[in-house]
């Protein structure tokens, strides 16, 4: 039987030292293939020229560097790329490159997916209407990263707001971040990234005491626990109440300002008893701002946008809180929040 290959992906640069001390070989040549893949993006071992030849077959014959197929790479006219890759189980995930001009500066931020669908079924959520495939490995979320980075040039943030709930990928999350960030390869400062969570609690502890300088960010979208429910019927057990309780000890710890997100749909979370209630909620915090997302068109979802943004984000200002109206880029090539899901029937319908 054909031995199957594994992703060198997967392994942080330890973990390749002590691959190469078990089968006798020098463990700088860890620090030489890190290198060549993070750093000079060489994604076939034939060509890390400064390997010995016997060295490059024994890599070839036991691993692979990517696996994925670019199925296409959609522009938008604000400049955002919708890169849909396909990795060897058929499985698609979308990663979105949105550039931002500010002060004659242009910011590369990416938008990476962490698992195939999301198992949260939030109800204004196109990537929750597909339900859960599975999640992302290590390599699958770190080769996203690389193929942006290799077609469209140096990334300078990463937001882990694609496809599916990060922290319920917490591990395979946490250990893509240890090897992008990692010196010796390509040495993404931890600063650089945004973690977004529907807010699963235990795994907020965790990586405030384990990943400390990641920015954390909190998809709320409602601030009573009824609606809340209704709206992500995902996160019923995980209590509002108990997940401020995880805010307040990340604030602590970290220093770390923490963005809510706040989702404003037409009727349903955009009125003055709303906007009192999230503002009840907020002052339990230290170091907080809040993003008001504009709601992005969904195939099959009925929830319109409000027209309220304004006045909204005037009474959070009122009572002192830091607020911004986000409208999400790429909307026209259906890359915007929300708007990622690789089903057919979800996805299609909005495509330019
Ligand atoms: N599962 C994580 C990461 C995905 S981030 C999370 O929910 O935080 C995707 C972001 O897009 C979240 O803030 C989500 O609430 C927001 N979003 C979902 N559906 C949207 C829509 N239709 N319009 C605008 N934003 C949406
Ligand atoms: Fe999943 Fe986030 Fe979408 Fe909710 S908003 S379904 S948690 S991806």
């Amino acid at each position: 039987m054909k031995k199957m290959k594994k992703d060198i992906k997967n392994l942080s640069l330890e973990e390749l030292k002590r691959h190469f001390i078990e089968i006798g070989e020098k463990p700088y040549r860890a620090e030489e293939i890190f290198r060549a893949i993070y750093k000079s993006k060489i994604f076939n071992f034939y060509d890390i020229t400064t390997l010995p030849k016997t060295l490059r077959d024994a890599l070839d014959n036991q691993f692979f560097i990517t696996s994925s197929e670019l199925i296409s790479k959609r522009k938008s006219s604000d400049s955002s790329i919708k890169f849909l890759i396909k990795f060897p189980d058929n499985s698609l995930v979308e990663t979105v490159l949105i550039k931002d001009t500010a002060h004659g500066k242009t910011r590369n931020t990416l938008c990476l997916s962490s698992q195939v669908g999301c198992a949260m079924k939030c109800k204004f959520c196109a990537t929750g209407q597909m339900g859960f495939t599975r999640n992302l490995t290590v390599g699958e979320i770190i080769e996203q990263f690389l193929l942006a980075e290799k077609i469209a040039g140096k990334i300078n943030n990463i937001v882990f707001m694609g496809m599916g709930e990060p922290l319920a990928n917490y591990e395979n999350v946490k250990k893509a971040i240890e090897i992008i960030t990692d010196n010796k390869g390509r040495g993404l400062g931890k600063r650089k990234i945004v973690i977004s969570t529907s807010g699963i609690i235990d795994k907020i502890y965790k990586l405030t005491d384990e990943i400390k300088s990641v920015k954390l960010a909190i998809s709320l979208h409602a601030a009573t626990q009824e609606k809340r429910d209704y709206l992500m019927p995902g996160l019923r057990n995980y209590k509002i109440s108990n997940l401020f309780e995880a805010l307040k000890y990340y604030n602590r710890k970290t220093g770390n300002t923490i963005t809510i997100e706040y989702l404003l749909i037409k009727d349903v979370n955009d009125d003055y008893k709303d906007a009192k209630d999230l503002i009840k909620l907020l002052r339990t915090l230290k170091f907080v701002k809040v993003n008001l997302i504009h709601f992005n068109r969904v195939a099959h979802i009925d929830f319109k946008s409000s027209s309220r943004e304004k006045v909204f984000a005037e009474i959070l200002k009122k009572n002192g809180i830091t607020v911004t109206i986000r409208h999400s880029k790429g909307e026209e090539i259906s890359a915007a929040c929300g708007q990622l899901a690789t089903d057919k029937n979800i996805a299609t319908k909005f495509k330019a």
